[in-house]
């Protein structure tokens, strides 16, 4: 018998990450707070829960990806929570991105019940949920990852143990704020190559071929060309990984600068009310500081 899986947090990484652990076979249970994200996967076989307790009381190993820490642990925690409704000998796995110290609390609580946890956040972005590409960064017992590491595969090949719990949303904060201020730069870049009369998609093509690429010029034909701004990654998310990124940093008394910068970004958009646009909307705020104002803005 495939073992029973739940996935809690269908938006728009856990909806198609649990499509994912679907279409390889694993019986689904599934729940999000908003109705509507549960539907594709209800039409596609899965059973649909009303409540976080009814999946964590249901199946063997339960995957949730939330926003960050807060709804991670107002989730995980409290009388109602998924780690005192698991049964016990059951696997919790969050592949949510959060403070190290959210997956540091929930795992000994967790082991205190007899059920295990391991911490699992992605990267590779919807793109990458889709095609079942995400890497994944865990922290936690080896144990439980090797347990879980079938359902993981479905969602992305490389699955990485970073180290203990903590370890896996480390390295992720560092890869956000790599790619956000990777981001930046090739957008500023960008804004000064059309201030100079250049065009968009020849440096596109120009530059994918030279020492400036970076995963970042994929935004170029995905977002800036057609000015499609609709997540994809929302701003307000990458400005709490760059919080995260940001806190690791001072606890640790490391003195950075990029990420700064490339949080004056996210804040600047947030005040505009792009909270919910994807992080690419940033390039409309600096066409504005280039003293561009493009009509469909
Ligand atoms: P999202 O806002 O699209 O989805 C979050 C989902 O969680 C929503 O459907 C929401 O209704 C649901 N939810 C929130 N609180 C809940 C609760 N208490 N109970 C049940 N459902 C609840 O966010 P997303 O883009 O899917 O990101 C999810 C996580 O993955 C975040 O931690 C994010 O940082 C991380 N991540 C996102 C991307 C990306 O490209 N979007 C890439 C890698 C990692």
């Amino acid at each position: 018998m495939a073992t029973t899986v739940g996935f809690i947090g269908l938006g728009n990484m856990g909806n198609p990450m649990a499509g994912n652990v679907l279409k390889n076979g694993f019986p689904l249970m599934v729940y999000d707070k908003n109705p509507a994200a549960m539907v594709n996967l209800v039409a596609a076989g899965a059973s649909a829960a009303t409540s976080p307790r009814q999946v964590a009381a249901s199946v063997e190993v339960l995957l949730t990806c939330l926003p960050g820490s807060p709804e991670v642990e107002s989730l995980y925690l409290g009388p109602e929570g998924l780690i005192e409704c698991a049964r016990p000998g059951n696997v919790l796995v969050d592949m949510s991105s959060v403070l190290p110290s959210t997956p540091r609390k929930l795992e000994p609580l967790a082991q205190a019940r007899g059920v295990q946890f391991l911490e699992a956040p992605v990267s590779g972005g919807v793109t990458g949920a889709r095609a079942a590409t995400l890497a994944i960064m865990t922290g936690g017992d080896e144990a439980v990852l090797e347990r879980v590491r079938p359902i993981l595969r479905t969602i992305g090949p490389n699955i990485y143990r970073v180290g203990p719990a903590g370890a896996g949303n480390t390295v992720k904060a560092i890869n956000n704020m790599m790619s956000s201020v990777n981001a930046l730069a090739m957008m500023e870049g960008m804004m000064v190559g059309i201030k100079a009369g250049l065009d968009l998609a020849t440096m596109h093509a120009i530059i994918k071929d030279s020492s400036g690429a970076s995963n970042a010029l994929a935004r170029v034909h995905r977002a800036l060309i057609p000015r499609n701004f609709e997540p994809g990654f929302k701003v307000q998310l990458m400005n709490k990984d760059l919080d995260t990124f940001n806190s690791i940093a001072r606890e640790l008394h490391v003195p950075v600068s990029f990420s700064n910068v490339a949080q004056r970004y996210q804040q600047a958009a947030l005040a505009a009310g792009l909270g919910e646009k994807d992080t690419s909307v940033i390039f409309t705020l600096i066409e504005r500081l280039a003293g561009l104002h493009p009509p469909r803005d």
